[in-house]
């Protein structure tokens, strides 16, 4: 049996509560959607003006793909909170309970310091091993 002290209903309820103002916060930002790959980067272009506005889009897609992960992160959490409470506030590696302080700041976390630490290792480029995926 595992004890969950993860967190009690008026926590859950609370970081659900911020949960649902940040999804809002993000989809209201709008332009999430991600242009489409630039077929045409292989030729040099002719102006001045061209590399800058290539530039922005990068940093532009970059941005939109971050708030991306992040509202899927956050969608996530929410249809934990909703389909598995128990399990909310759970490290999904090791299955023992997130800090209150990091899931206060980052309610949307899964993974407690050590294994996110131990994931950015073994996720490093050149040496991946096999990700475990327990969703
Ligand atoms: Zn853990």
């Amino acid at each position: 049996m595992r004890d969950n002290r993860a967190m009690d209903a008026a926590t859950r309820k609370r970081l659900r509560d911020r949960l649902v103002s940040l999804r809002d916060e993000l989809t209201a930002e709008g332009g999430l959607d991600i242009p489409p790959a630039r077929t045409d980067a292989v030729s040099q272009p002719d102006d001045d003006e061209a590399p800058l506005t290539e530039m922005t889009q990068t940093i532009a897609s970059n941005r939109n793909r971050e708030r991306g992960e992040r509202l899927a992160q956050i969608r996530d959490a929410l249809a934990l909170i909703d389909e598995d409470p128990e399990e909310f506030g759970l490290c999904e590696d090791c299955e023992e309970p997130i800090k209150a302080r990091r899931i206060e700041l980052m309610p949307w976390v899964v993974l407690c310091v050590a294994c996110q630490e131990k994931r950015e290792r073994d996720d490093r480029p050149g040496r991946r091993k096999n990700l475990r995926d327990y969703r």
